[in-house]
C-alpha cells in the first residue's frame, strides 16, 4: 500500500453519503464531457469505498480484511530489515455474560467503546483491528518490548477504569491480552507472531482474566491487575 494512502486510511472513516455525492458529481461532469473533473470525483469515491471496505461496520476500527492484508498481502512486513513489531491479541472478559445480562445492543455499545479505548495512545504507525467477535488485534511497530508491554497494559487499565456503570448500572468490563514482540530484523512472520499472542492470551485467561501475558527472555510473564 502506498504510504500516502495508508496515512489517509488512518484518518477517521468517511461517511458513505460522501461516496454517493462524489458519484453523483462525477456523473454530472461526465454528462458535460468534463472527464478530468469526473475522474477526480471517481477517484475520491473509490478512496472512500476502499476505506469503508477495510473498516469494521460496528466499531469503525480496521477489520479482518485489513489485518489479513498486513499479515499476508503483497506489502506484508517480510523484509529482513524489518523494524521491531509487537502484536497483541485482546479479548473481552466474560463478554457473553454482558450480552446475557444487558442485551446485545448494550453488548454492541461496549464493543464500540472498547475499540475507542484500545485506539487511544497507539504508536504513530500502529493500528487496532477487529479480529472477529469480541477480539481485537493491536499492531505496534517500532517499539521495544518494554514499551509494548506498557502500551497494552495501559489499554487494559483504561478499559478496567472506564466508568461503565454510566452505560448500564452494575456494568463492569475488562479485557485480557496476549502480547508477542519481535526485535528488529526478526524472521518470524507476523502470522506466527499472532499465533504466539493467541497462546499467551489463553494463558492470561487461565490466570484469571484482566491481565496481559507476554514472553520475556524465554519465560512467560503475566501482568496482574492492580485495581
Ligand atoms: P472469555 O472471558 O473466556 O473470553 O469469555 P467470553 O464470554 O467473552 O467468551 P465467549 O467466547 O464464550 O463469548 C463471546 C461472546 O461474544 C459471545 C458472542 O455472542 C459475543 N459477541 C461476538 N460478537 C459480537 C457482537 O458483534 N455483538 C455482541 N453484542 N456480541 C458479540
Ligand atoms: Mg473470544
Ligand atoms: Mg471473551
Amino acid at each position: 500500500m502506498v504510504a500516502e494512502d495508508e496515512r489517509a486510511l488512518r484518518r477517521s472513516p468517511q461517511p458513505p453519503d460522501l461516496l454517493r455525492l462524489h458519484e453523483a458529481v462525477a456523473t454530472l461532469f461526465a454528462t458535460q464531457g468534463d472527464w478530468r473533473r469526473a475522474y477526480q470525483h471517481l477517484r475520491s469515491a473509490l478512496a472512500i469505498a476502499r476505506d469503508g471496505s477495510l473498516r469494521d461496520a460496528l466499531t469503525s476500527s480496521f477489520n479482518r480484511r485489513y489485518l489479513d492484508e498486513r499479515l499476508y498481502g503483497p506489502f506484508a512486513d517480510r523484509q529482513v530489515t524489518r523494524p521491531p513489531l509487537a502484536i497483541a491479541l485482546v479479548d473481552l472478559d466474560r463478554f457473553k455474560r454482558v450480552n446475557d445480562t444487558y442485551g446485545h445492543l448494550v453488548g454492541d455499545r461496549v464493543l464500540r467503546r472498547v475499540a475507542d479505548l484500545l485506539q487511544d495512545e497507539l504508536p504513530p504507525d500502529g493500528f487496532c483491528a477487529r479480529y472477529g467477535g469480541e477480539e481485537f488485534v493491536l499492531w505496534l511497530p517500532g517499539v521495544d518490548a518494554g514499551h509494548a508491554v506498557r502500551i497494552v497494559d495501559a489499554a487494559r487499565r483504561r478499559v478496567a477504569r472506564h466508568p461503565w456503570s454510566e452505560l448500564q448500572p452494575g456494568l463492569h468490563v475488562t479485557i485480557s491480552a496476549g502480547l508477542a514482540h519481535e526485535g528488529p530484523g526478526a524472521l518470524t512472520p507476523p502470522e506466527r507472531q499472532l499465533r504466539s499472542a493467541d497462546s499467551l492470551l489463553y494463558a492470561a485467561k487461565r490466570a484469571g482474566r484482566n491481565k496481559v501475558a507476554y514472553q520475556d527472555a524465554q519465560s512467560m510473564r503475566l501482568i496482574t491487575h492492580s485495581e
